[in-house]
């Protein structure tokens, strides 16, 4: 069963992502706890990580990075095209004041960078827009908005449940060159029609369920995206090996003397990995064999 669906209006001027990223956001929080509004925010900028990026090309990718001034510090969040996504928050621990209710408070004011990776350019696209709410949908339509002139609607939702979320998903509708007026007030006069995602998503909503009432009214075309999203780190021993290694014979000597095994987590996923004395002694010994200049 796919997660993720594509459609595009017959009039080619409307198109949509639509997804249901329960598993993917659950996998994110398989090494490590969150705070509701943390997991929250988390859930829903992964999800609009992986919407956007499924609209890109091959090997392209997409990258949230909200940096406020609120109590979560930062949220950062990035998909490939082919379904790899990611997420991290600089302190995922963080709840709101005591009084403020609005989850937006929880980034504050700030701004939000896009980061576009280009596997063939030095250098990756970027772009920068102030924090508009915080609440990660309204800010992703905002930049889409200011950065590409692209009218867009994003619902993003998730539920923290005891162990990760209870369900997360969402949708992303954007307008193409050459929408008419009578596009966006059709879009508009649907909007208030439309249940809350989260309420849908509870009752095991599919892809297709999120965006029914714009499915009933347009004539689209399913367009086939053959990845499914999941969460991907990256991270791996040789990667840790290698960041020890960073450190310099002297933290390592250091180590070894101490006779600790070195624990290392992940920063992104919390995986934590272990070396031996033997094993950081061979790093070390690594070290030596450098040929110095
Ligand atoms: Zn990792």
């Amino acid at each position: 069963m796919a997660d993720l669906k594509k459609f595009l209006s017959k009039d080619g001027t409307i198109r949509i992502a639509t997804v249901i990223s329960t598993e993917t956001v659950n996998d994110a929080f398989r090494y490590f706890e969150a705070s509701p509004l943390a997991k929250t925010l988390m859930a829903r900028a992964l999800t609009g990580a992986i919407l956007m990026a499924s609209q890109m090309k091959e090997r392209l990718g997409t990258a949230l990075h909200f940096i406020g001034e609120g109590p979560l510090k930062s949220i950062f969040a990035s998909a490939q095209y082919e379904g790899g996504a990611k997420v991290y928050c600089e302190n995922r621990s963080a709840e709101l004041p005591t009084g403020v209710t609005n989850l937006g408070a929880g980034l504050g004011a700030g701004r939000l960078d896009v980061i576009q990776s280009r596997p063939f350019e030095r250098e990756p696209l970027r772009g920068t827009v102030e924090i508009y709410t915080g609440e990660i949908g309204d800010d992703i339509a905002y930049y889409l908005n200011q950065s590409h002139q692209i009218p867009a609607i994003v619902s993003l939702a998730a539920l923290p449940a005891e162990k990760g979320v209870e369900i997360a998903g969402g949708y992303l509708i954007e307008l193409m060159p050459g929408y008419t007026e009578e596009t966006i007030q059709k879009l508009e006069n649907l909007q208030p029609l439309l249940e809350s995602t989260a309420k849908k998503l509870q009752r095991g909503a599919t892809p297709e369920d999120l965006i029914d009432i714009y499915l009933d009214n347009f004539e689209f075309e399913e367009i086939t995206h053959p990845y499914k999203p999941h969460y991907e780190c990256g991270c791996s021993i040789e990667r840790v090996e290698r960041s020890l290694v960073l450190l310099g014979p002297g933290t390592l000597d250091e180590m070894i003397e101490e006779k600790e095994t070195a624990e290392i987590g992940c920063e992104f996923c919390g995986r934590k990995y272990e070396l031996s004395i033997a094993e950081l002694q061979k790093l070390r010994d690594s070290l030596d064999e450098v040929p110095v200049h």
